[in-house]
């Protein structure tokens, strides 16, 4: 995933709230932490991978100081790097490419180093039995380096990494024989130091590696909104013509060539005297109004209502016959009226109603969404000259659609 996409279940508010809290731990909330974990999984399991073949070919170079440092031994040693733990690296590498769970990734790559890379160089210094092996037992801050800098593990597993390579180290020096305890000290000292410092550095590279996360997450929100925000009617929330625009040009490219699409346009009676009457302020209520009454509806994702001009909006419906269309609307039109906003103008008692036009048929390259709104405009036309407070054309039976339930609507 990559780009201006934004994980599901992401909003402002938990990216806002994590960066305050400034994830001391390393672990985000369940759901940004399957994003982050999930964003580029596949990617970082590849870079793994890249890292780790890498690493057996300088882990492989290591049989040049075998055989300086330890000629008596060096069978074993060929034997060892070659034939035992590069086979099995090689494996651990390739489940990468399976790209496994992340528990399971960062244990590959972590347990891989430490059993395989810091395990077999302490063997390998054990069986020189009183040869020179200094060379051996300073190759393990090669592991903390690879685990924390090169790999850059997972935090928590670095730190597992890293003081399973201590254990190892104080426990190899310690077996060593004629090893005397001030130089195990001394040696451990250092060993200790260096995985301090590589524990330290992995929480800084994660640390900023998360931050970057979350920055790049708050910018995708802000784009997103942003671009909501011009895609929206201000006074209505509802979508407008600059996204009807994009809809109907989306709807007339060839790829949408079959496809049954019904407009509706809805045009408030009398909208004029309400606002000589009432002002213009209590018009833009009303509008409102009759714009949440519309958007409540529609389904969700599937159905779009615009807001056309002034006190008229558009429906786009998409796979939906005119006998379909029309009993929608007359939904619509009654939920308006069962609303009973009152009307100022007209006498005590009468309410706010619409007028609907409706059309629909099949886009081709002859029948534009263009076509299909002419026709919608003309039975508006028609709605309002037969008196309004009604949807046209009039259909032979009266029944309505039925709201569909929730999970309907949102499919
Ligand atoms: P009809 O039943 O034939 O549709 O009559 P009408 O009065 O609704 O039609 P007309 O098109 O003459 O009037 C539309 C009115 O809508 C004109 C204007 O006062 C009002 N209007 C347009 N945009 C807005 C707006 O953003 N806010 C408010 N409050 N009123 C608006
Ligand atoms: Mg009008
Ligand atoms: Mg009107």
């Amino acid at each position: 995933m990559t780009g201006d996409s934004i994980p599901a279940g992401i909003d402002s508010t938990i990216v806002e709230r994590t960066i305050d809290s400034g994830f001391p731990l390393l672990m985000f909330p369940r759901r940004l932490e399957a994003a982050f974990e999930g964003e580029g999984a596949a990617e970082r399991c590849r870079k793994l991978a890249i890292g780790g073949l890498f690493g057996i070919v300088l882990y492989n170079l290591f049989l040049i100081s075998d055989r300086l440092t330890a000629p008596d031994t060096f069978h074993i040693a060929v034997w060892l790097r070659l034939g035992v733990v590069t086979p099995i690296a090689l494996l651990l590498i390739a489940a990468l490419y399976l790209n496994p769970p992340v528990a399971v990734r960062e244990l590959i790559v972590a347990g891989g180093a430490v059993i395989l890379g810091a395990g077999s160089n302490f063997y390998l210094m054990l069986v020189a039995h009183g040869q020179h092996h200094d060379a051996q037992h300073q190759v393990i801050i090669l592991i903390l380096l690879f685990v924390t800098m090169v790999e850059r593990v997972r935090f928590w597993y670095a730190v597992a990494a890293c003081l399973g390579c201590f254990a190892i180290h104080a426990t190899a020096l310690a077996m060593l024989p004629a090893y005397p305890l001030q130089y195990q000290i001394s040696s451990n000292a250092v060993f200790g130091c260096a995985v301090v410092l590589s524990i330290f550095a992995s929480y800084v590279l994660e640390r900023e590696m998360r931050m970057n996360f979350l920055l790049s997450l708050r910018g995708r929100l802000q784009r997103r909104d942003l671009d909501l925000e011009t895609r929206r009617d201000p006074l209505t929330g509802l979508l407008n013509r600059r996204s009807l625009d994009e809809v109907i040009e989306a709807c007339n490219q060839s790829k949408s060539a079959g496809l049954e699409l019904a407009i509706v346009l809805l045009d408030i009676d009398r909208f004029k005297s309400f606002n000589d009457t009432a002002g213009h302020q209590a018009g833009d209520v009303c509008l409102k109004r009759v714009a949440g009454i519309i958007q409540s509806e529609l389904r969700d994702y599937v159905d779009a209502a615009f807001r056309f001009g002034g006190e008229e909006f558009i429906l786009v419906l998409r796979g939906i016959d005119l006998a379909t269309a029309v009993r929608i609307s007359e939904r619509i039109r009654r939920a308006i009226e069962d609303a009973a906003i009152p009307h100022p103008a007209l006498p005590l008692g009468e309410v706010v109603t619409v007028s609907m036009g409706v059309a629909s048929a099949v886009v081709s390259r002859e029948i534009r969404v263009g076509v299909i709104i002419a026709a919608a405009d003309t039975a508006l036309y028609a709605a309002k000259r037969n008196g309004r407070n009604q949807v046209s054309p009039r259909l032979p039976t009266a029944d309505i659609v039925e709201m569909p339930d929730r999970k309907l609507r949102s499919k």
